[in-house]
């Protein structure tokens, strides 16, 4: 494993400018296209599991985060409130709950939409010391794959349930290799909200959901309203963090006062459900740089196929190549300045998974030569097959670059 931030720099996915700020750092084109691959999969997920995806500010007003309870218990972790004048004062929010709570309550609910899922993948801020930010493991402005589920409480066993299935999915298709889940609970002192037959309702099925799992209780690990399940990742100096996680709430119902109507026609409070299946974009990445070594899986490699003319002849046949792969969905570029031996070796460096190789043999049969970044290479196939390997592996989100 590579530590991210060498590997960030060098193969340009994201840079960290001091005018920028520490803990913002910018995705440059590179990452950002395997960021949007990766978002485009993880929204898919989620619309096929259920998920309606919603979009909310980063930025709220005061009183709904006095409201949700993190002024009153979370405000050590988030950035001062910003005011415009005595009466409108503005919140950068550490979390998307309390929006997405006016979304369970924007109108009434009936029993027959739970499992309401309102997902989102937005911004938000937290005012990290500098002294532990560095790259994209540790910043201040959150890209989180966040989600709430409001489920009648019959119906919450079920749902955490599910929700580790597609947690293990996501992990599957992305290359995630969790080091270990761990059930967070209550620690010591006054910083959670809820009485104690609550916490214990919730613990008690999220031990129930992880029967046969092998975990680790962490006392004082749980969030303020509630404990939770984390699925922890290591990076490249052995440090555990948390990726996934599924937290059971019951406090913001009653303080955002949700309800439905139930199949007896009468009023009843959802339990909330807070999940992330692959937790924050930057935190994310930092992780998939290191365990893969930059050379990510072809449906989210930056640039999936580069085309290699061997000479200027091939220069026009290589671009109608490039296009091809391009229209077909591809991310493709084409290079023609150096020896063929000198670009091999530099898509293999940018961990590009296919060059694709057009010789004078090549061109006048209507093939190409396939060179992988592992440095197996296919035998010459015809265009409209290469093509289609490539499609059929990206489109199958596949962890190999050849079937
Ligand atoms: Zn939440």
């Amino acid at each position: 494993m590579h530590d991210h931030r060498r590997l960030g720099r060098e193969l340009e996915l994201f840079h960290a400018d001091p005018l920028s700020g520490a803990g913002l750092p910018v995705w440059l084109p590179a990452g950002a296209a395997a960021r949007h691959a990766v978002e485009e999969y993880v929204r898919e997920l989620e619309r096929r599991a259920g998920y309606q995806h919603v979009y909310s500010p980063p930025l709220g007003k005061r009183e709904l985060f006095e409201l949700s309870g993190h002024l009153g218990y979370f405000a050590a972790d988030m950035f001062p409130v910003l005011r415009l004048s005595a009466d409108d004062e503005f919140v950068l929010r550490p979390a998307l709950c309390p929006h997405h709570a006016l979304v369970y309550r924007a109108r009434g609910r009936s029993y027959r939409e739970l499992p309401l899922r309102i997902a989102e993948l937005g911004g938000m801020y937290r005012p990290e010391r500098s002294g532990v930010l560095g790259g994209l493991s540790r910043v201040r402005a959150i890209s989180l794959n966040d989600a709430h589920n409001f489920c009648a409480p019959e119906q919450v066993g079920a749902e955490v349930v599910e929700v580790l299935d597609l947690i293990r999915a996501a992990h599957a298709a992305l290359g995630v290799r969790p080091a270990g889940f761990r059930l967070s609970l209550r620690g010591p002192g006054g910083k959670y909200v809820g009485d104690d037959e609550e916490w214990q309702r919730a613990e008690d099925l999220l031990r129930a959901a992880l029967v046969g799992l092998p975990y680790v209780e962490a006392p004082g690990e749980a969030a303020f309203y509630g404990p939770k399940i984390d699925i922890q990742v290591r990076d490249v100096a052995g440090r555990e963090s948390t990726l996934s996680t599924i937290q059971l709430d019951f406090d913001k119902p009653a303080r955002f006062d949700l309800c439905y109507t139930d199949a007896r026609g009468r009023r009843a409070r959802p339990v909330m459900v807070h999940r992330s299946l692959v937790g924050s974009m930057e935190r994310l990445f930092a992780y998939l740089i290191e365990v893969h070594a930059g050379a990510f899986p072809a449906w989210y490699a930056p640039v999936q196929v580069q085309v290699l003319p061997v000479g200027p002849e091939q220069v026009a046949a290589a671009e109608a190549f490039r296009r091809d792969c391009v229209l077909a969905g591809l991310r493709a570029e084409l290079v023609v300045d150096g020896s063929l031996g000198a670009r091999v070796r530099a898509a293999a460096q940018r961990r590009v998974p296919y060059a694709a190789v057009l010789g004078a043999r090549e061109v006048s049969a209507g093939q190409v030569a396939l060179r992988l970044r592992d440095g197996r290479s296919v035998e010459p196939m015809s265009a409209p097959d290469a093509l289609r390997l490539v499609t059929g592996i990206v489109l199958g989100r596949s962890a190999e670059l050849l079937p």
